[in-house]
């Protein structure tokens, strides 16, 4: 994509309604625009980051046997008043009567629909276990929205309901999304700690959340310190059941006086949720009566749990996790674009012959690139480019004559003097 063409309103000026670096970054790097309270229009750049991410979640799920489908926003109330969840979720419900004078709602989680299509179509022990995702834009009328995408009113979320015959398989059900959770964050660049968590409104007796570490979290998080140690590990190397053995806790549910660690292995720091998973058995089936037969003949209702990550959440939790003063700093599988394109030198025709080579030579080989190409200062150029954090920047100026380029690391800052013809073997 050239710049000069690109829907990109980048800005200098730190948006007064902003307070943390991510809302910041992301109404500057021309991301996203404000349409209402909890409310935003993605703009191309953010767009990308918000498909790659879901893109990445998607092949998680589906690697973990998940099948994905596409519920409605929009409900029947009935569905709430059978689960006995109407009147009790709360004022977060935006309800609504249609022309007709029935009840809907946005919705904000999706319990009671998968519910009611599984108790259709499944009746058999032997169609289980089941497991259906969605990634779907959401409503919950926040008391206070803020931070941008962080806590919007609508948001995108993974939603991912099973479908399990007993309690046994159930929890395999549970382990399973676990594992894929951290497969999923970590190939985002992320770390996402699981911890211990108040099952909320969904209700339940199993839950963890996942949290990224960052000093504008909402969540306090108390964890082994081993943890802290595994953050930095690559996922492979990691003791799954060692992880999951260690203590974490989020706010309340931590409580000083039964926790098991010594006070020199206790690490406190904030966090973002980005992921839910509970186990919550037969709360939903029993009260929308979605029975199955079980091996001996008789009729049980399904045992259940529900995943949640939250996918607009992620583009801003992943710039907590990594910004400097100039901008963001992207990871590679989630950022924009890989490469940007910087011409230096807008009006010399050899630098200009030369970008514009490489900028044909990338497009032919599949690589992601934004090509700066505007007539404008050279510092603007570079400041725009640090702002919306590609992981790799292409500087045509100086040595294009002699067919040199620079290419810079957005995350080190280190610069490497190449040629041109080395640069794809290098990216
Ligand atoms: P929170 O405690 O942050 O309100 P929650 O426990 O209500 O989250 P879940 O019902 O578990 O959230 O939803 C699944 C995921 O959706 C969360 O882990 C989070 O990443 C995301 N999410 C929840 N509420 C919002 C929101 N208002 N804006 C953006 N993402 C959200
Ligand atoms: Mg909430």
């Amino acid at each position: 994509m050239r710049l000069s063409r690109y829907f990109l309103p980048t800005s200098k000026e730190i948006p007064s309604e902003a307070t943390i670096p991510s809302h910041q970054l992301m109404l500057r790097a021309g991301m996203i625009a404000q349409a209402g309270s909890g409310i935003y229009t993605w703009l191309p750049l953010g767009l990308r980051v918000l498909k790659k991410i879901e893109e990445i979640v998607r092949q998680e799920q589906n690697r973990f046997g998940a099948q994905e489908v596409l519920m409605p926003t929009i409900q029947p109330m009935d569905l709430w008043k059978e689960s006995g969840r109407y009147g009790c979720y709360g004022e977060e419900l935006l309800a609504f009567t249609d022309r007709h004078n029935r009840e809907m709602c946005y919705s904000p989680t999706n319990e009671e629909m998968i519910t009611d299509v599984f108790r259709r179509y499944v009746k058999s022990y032997k169609d289980l276990p089941i497991s259906l995702y969605q990634i779907q834009w959401k409503f919950r009328d926040e008391i206070r929205p803020r931070f941008g995408v962080m806590r919007g009113r609508e948001f995108l979320m993974k939603d991912n309901y099973s479908f399990d015959l007993d309690k046994e398989s159930a929890i395999r059900s549970y382990q399973n999304m676990y594992q894929c959770y951290l497969r999923t964050f970590n190939r985002m660049g992320l770390v996402a700690i699981p911890v211990k968590a108040d099952p909320g409104a969904i209700g339940g007796n199993m839950s963890q959340e996942f949290n990224i570490i960052a000093e504008t979290g909402e969540n306090e998080l108390y964890y082994h310190k081993d943890i802290e140690t595994m953050r930095t590990q690559s996922l492979d190397s990691i003791d799954l059941e060692k992880l999951q053995g260690l203590y974490a806790a989020s706010g309340e549910m931590h409580d000083p006086a039964t926790c098991p660690i010594h006070e020199k292995n206790l690490v406190v720091k904030r966090g973002i949720e980005v992921g839910h998973i509970f186990y919550f058995g037969t709360k939903y089936t029993r009260s929308l009566n979605a029975l199955v037969n079980g091996p001996d003949g008789s009729l049980v209702p399904a045992e259940m749990g529900s995943y949640g990550i939250g996918v607009s959440r992620l583009v801003a939790a992943a710039i907590e996790a990594n910004f400097d003063d100039r901008g963001i700093i992207w990871p590679e599988s989630i950022a924009p674009y890989k490469v940007g394109l910087i011409l230096a030198k807008s009006k010399d025709g050899v630098a200009i012959k030369l970008a514009n080579d490489i900028y044909a030579q990338l497009q032919e080989n599949n690589i992601e690139v934004l090509y700066d190409d505007r007539n404008a200062s050279t510092g603007y150029k570079f400041a725009d480019m640090d702002l919306i954090g590609l992981p790799w920047q292409v500087i045509v100026g100086k040595n294009a004559a002699s067919g040199y380029v620079e290419l810079k690391n957005r995350k080190s800052g280190e610069l490497y003097q190449i040629h041109s013809e080395e640069l794809l073997g290098k990216l």
